[in-house]
């Protein structure tokens, strides 16, 4: 291939934080060239290339691009939909795949650069890793602008808790799911040829589905165990659907990399967590009156709001014991039906409320959650060498946190050396049409 123009950019900011959890830098500047941070360091301190384009981000502050490891950008959508239940009937699977385009580039337009994209099953009853893989290549081709991102296949039982998010009087496809150890295998192998970037699986039961308690036991040890084994084989990585400490410490032995979240726990399964310094993603956007809200609005059953509802306390608790404990915690909001997409940087608000700094709170969404998708070498950080995946917002999210969350303070969104939301005045650019354009509700 020809190799690209030499691009040189620099990026000032009244403040930088790199994402390690050190001091913040004052007027800082980064030199990036080729896509990649060059240099950081102080204005006036450094030597910057003549030549190079310069963005003068004055009372902004510059950080990583932001993570959401766990989120289902094909999930059905309620931006256009009245009744998601109908949706998930109405919208055929290339439909779907143009609404999870959409969804990821709200997300980018919201300083989200890189995503951990998990399936969502299509209403022909199969799971759309085929379409998530190609939209994938399509943004690393730049035939799209998106996100980076992750893609992910489901390897669980019939009957687990991914499979009954599909309504009930749906017809599967035959090899959605699969029982016993070596069929679990095929079906990672199978969910890996197609060319996903890790195994989503599952311990136990969940919230978001209807008649179905949280605590039932998903998969035996040993198809758990044959899940893990399969993806590590070829190289990938598992996230595994956990509520229960049984879930916890089964997925733990199986080995899955990610402990996704966690609602109740124990003793035992912290005390494994911590040893075996397994990052958990807790997802409590997904259980907040925020997303209970939505989920009224969009004709999902009183059964499941109350059950969101009454997990309430209980998820606060439980993330309280694991930042005590030294749990590691990588950001995920698990934003399908709810809460709104783009909204997922009000899952850092909750984590402040309940005890972290916003200093921890942003490494959840930056260093830790770009380790704990085995990107840490590449991207999660401010550091020479890495990926120039790189946000400017308006005011310091140190003093508020909630900054992150408003859409006109997210200034300047740069991935890999290229600006694709620049909401200077007079600089107007963005990835998706502005609201004024507009969609319908159906
Ligand atoms: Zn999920």
């Amino acid at each position: 291939m020809e190799k690209r123009l030499e691009r040189t950019t620099v990026l000032k900011g009244s403040r930088l934080i790199d994402g390690l959890g050190g001091d913040v830098l004052k007027n800082a500047v980064v030199f990036i060239e080729e896509g990649r941070i060059k240099e950081i360091g102080m204005e006036g301190r450094i030597t910057l290339p003549a030549g190079a384009e310069v963005i003068d981000m004055a009372d902004c502050t510059l950080l990583p691009g932001l993570l959401d490891i766990h989120l289902h950008c094909s999930a059905h959508n309620v931006l256009t939909f009245k009744n998601y239940r109908i949706s998930q009937l109405e919208v055929t699977p290339p439909l779907q795949m143009l609404y999870t385009l959409l969804h990821q580039q709200i997300m980018l337009e919201m300083g989200f650069t890189t995503l951990r994209d998990h399936p969502w099953p299509n209403a022909y009853g199969g799971h759309n890793s085929v379409e998530l893989v190609a939209l994938r290549d399509a943004v690393e081709a730049g035939i799209f602008a998106g996100p980076r991102l992750v893609v992910g296949g489901y390897a669980t039982m019939t009957g687990s808790h991914l499979d009954l998010i599909v309504p009930r009087g749906c017809r599967r496809e035959p090899d959605a799911t699969a029982d016993g150890p070596w069929e679990l295998r095929k079906l990672v192998r199978r969910q890996l040829r197609v060319g996903v970037d890790f195994i989503k699986t599952c311990a136990s039961g969940g919230g978001g589905t209807d008649k179905e308690a949280p605590d039932v036991r998903n998969m035996t040890q040993e198809e758990l165990d044959a899940v893990v084994d399969e993806a590590h084989a070829l190289d990938k990585h598992c996230a595994c659907h956990c509520f229960t400490p049984t879930a916890q410490k089964m997925a733990i032995r199986a080995g899955a990399d990610t402990i996704d979240h966690c609602v109740f726990t124990d003793d035992e399964a912290i005390d494994m967590l911590v040893s075996e310094k397994k990052f958990i993603v807790p997802t409590l956007l997904h259980r907040s009156d925020r997303a209970i809200e939505v989920r009224k609005r969009v004709g999902t059953s009183d059964f499941t709001l109350n059950k969101m509802k009454m997990l309430q306390p209980t998820t606060k608790e439980t993330f309280q014991r694991f930042i005590k404990a030294g749990v590691r915690i990588a950001m995920g909001t698990d934003t399908q039906i709810d809460a709104e997409m783009g909204a997922n940087a009000h899952e850092l608000e909750i984590y402040v409320n309940y005890g972290m700094t916003p200093m921890e709170a942003i490494q959840t969404a930056t260093k830790n959650a770009a380790e704990a998708i085995w990107l840490g070498r590449e991207t999660g950080t401010l550091e020479p060498g890495k990926f120039a995946d790189i946000i400017a917002v308006k005011g310091d999210p140190l003093s508020d946190i909630r900054i992150l969350q408003e859409k006109e303070k997210i200034m300047i969104v740069m991935k890999e050396g290229k600006v694709f939301v620049d909401r200077r005045p007079g600089h107007k650019k963005l990835v998706i049409h502005d609201e004024a354009w507009g969609w319908k509700r159906m």
